[in-house]
């Protein structure tokens, strides 16, 4: 069984003490929700916040690592160093990752393999730009996405999946229903074919472009989306309760 999965996606948005506050706000709105909850949070609040959430049901989260166990990266962040921190879950390859930082399948493969190696889930973004949506690109952009991506994986009981078409992050549009539920099955049949049926069976899929309260719902119960990856509603704790109580 998949346990459905909510992650809230900060970006570069709240100091410490604002981080504090809004964990404050959202903690007692999520008590007793059946989703997984995880929070993606700035690399420099991982610490604090991280304290924070002990003894609650909200999971830390970062939004990188590094592939190298440590080494002349200026910049970086290591997954020893994530995990010393007490970070269960980590975004890798957001699109705004491949736009601004030149991120790729093969750099998402070597950082995946390296969270997995020091127990982390890394939550793997892939989608279509808008280009290639219109231009049909959307199955073969995926298809490589999935193969060069996770290439290695082993067991995707440890990896998360989101598909998160490019044009629908932070725009207010979301693909039809329709549209989510046959992307997604198809992420999910291409997993079964690359890396065999049991892993595709395990793999948790999150959809994630502009998900809100009012969507959030009827998205969730399609049959082989396990919960979503959540920007903007994210920071706005009434919103990402709901959100996180629409994945049953
Ligand atoms: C995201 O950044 O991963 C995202 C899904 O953003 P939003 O929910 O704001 O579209």
């Amino acid at each position: 069984m998949r346990k459905p999965l909510v992650a809230g996606n900060w970006k570069m948005n709240k100091t410490v003490q604002e981080g504090i506050e809004l964990i404050n706000e959202i903690r007692p709105l999520v008590e007793g929700a059946s989703a997984e909850t995880v929070l993606c949070v700035p690399s420099t609040s991982l610490y604090p916040l991280g304290q924070h959430l002990q003894g609650s049901n909200l999971k830390l989260g970062a939004q990188n690592v590094h592939h190298a166990e440590f080494g002349a990266y200026t910049g970086e962040i290591s997954a020893l160093m994530l995990k010393e921190l007490g970070v269960e879950y980590v975004i890798l390859g957001h699109s705004e990752r491949r736009t601004f930082f030149a991120e790729n399948n093969h750099s998402v493969n070597k950082r995946t393999l390296t969270a997995v190696k020091h127990g982390i889930k890394p939550i793997v973004c892939i989608g279509e730009t808008l280009y290639e949506k219109k231009s049909e690109q959307t199955g073969q952009v995926l298809t490589t996405a999935l193969r060069d991506g996770l290439e290695g994986v082993e067991d995707f009981s440890q990896v998360v999946v989101a598909y998160e078409p490019y044009w629908a992050i932070g725009t207010g549009k979301t693909p039809t229903l329709d549209q989510i539920a046959i992307v997604i099955s198809f992420i999910r049949d291409t997993i079964g074919q690359l890396y065999g049926e049991k892993n595709s069976e395990s793999c948790r899929i999150l959809y994630g472009g502009s998900v809100n309260p009012s969507n959030a719902e009827e998205i969730f119960s399609l049959l082989d989306v396990d919960g979503g990856l959540i920007g903007g509603a994210s920071l706005k704790p009434q919103q990402f309760a709901e959100i996180v109580k629409a994945a049953k």
